[in-house]
């Protein structure tokens, strides 16, 4: 049986130091995804632990909350709403900006993708310091959705992310201290 500890024996997250920037250690989900066995197991535990919050649909930020989302979405027989960076999605759109450490970034979602009061689940691959996950909950909030939860392969404890998303059930399969 596959489990998180062989995930992480196994060192299928690859700790990439200096990436993108120096400083910072890059958490590398790629060999995850390259290996059926231990995708599989994400998604299916991702799908166990999502489940009693009994969403309506999924959230998926760009690009690798794009790459769990989608299966996530299938396994919980719910649609999938991509959530994206500044500029790339072509129809009507709603927008937030928020506080990088240097300048900012901005995420957008179709004003259409989430009918009023739906719960909503969303999705990303590492929780760092929180600030694009608050930014993705307060669009879905503008979008007429509920944020049911939160879902992350890997928590890095030590940024505090949790604090940026006090109000929310936050699932989040490997936490680094
Ligand atoms: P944050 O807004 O600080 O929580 O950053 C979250 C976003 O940046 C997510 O979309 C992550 O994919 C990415 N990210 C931040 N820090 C890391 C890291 N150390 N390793 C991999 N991805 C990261």
């Amino acid at each position: 049986q596959f489990s998180m500890e062989k995930l992480l024996a196994e060192a299928l997250v690859r700790d990439v130091p200096d990436f993108p920037k120096p400083g910072i250690l890059f958490k590398d989900i790629t060999p995850v995804l390259q290996d059926y066995d231990a995708l599989r197991q994400v998604i299916d535990k991702m799908t166990e632990q999502s489940r009693p919050l009994k969403v309506d649909v999924v959230v998926g930020i760009e690009a690798r909350g794009f790459i769990f989302g989608a299966p996530l979405a299938l396994e919980l027989e719910v649609g999938f709403v991509p959530l994206r960076k500044l500029g790339k999605l072509p129809y009507n759109r709603l927008v937030e900006e928020y506080a990088l450490e240097y300048g900012t970034n901005t995420v957008e979602i179709h004003t259409d993708s989430i009918k009023p009061g739906q719960r909503v689940l969303i999705v990303d691959d590492v929780l760092a310091t929180g600030g694009t996950a608050a930014a993705a909950a307060r669009l879905v909030e503008r979008a007429g959705g509920q944020v049911a939860g939160l879902c992350f392969l890997i928590e890095l404890d030590f940024l505090e992310g949790r604090k940026a998303l006090e109000n929310y059930p936050i699932i989040s399969l490997i936490r680094y201290q």
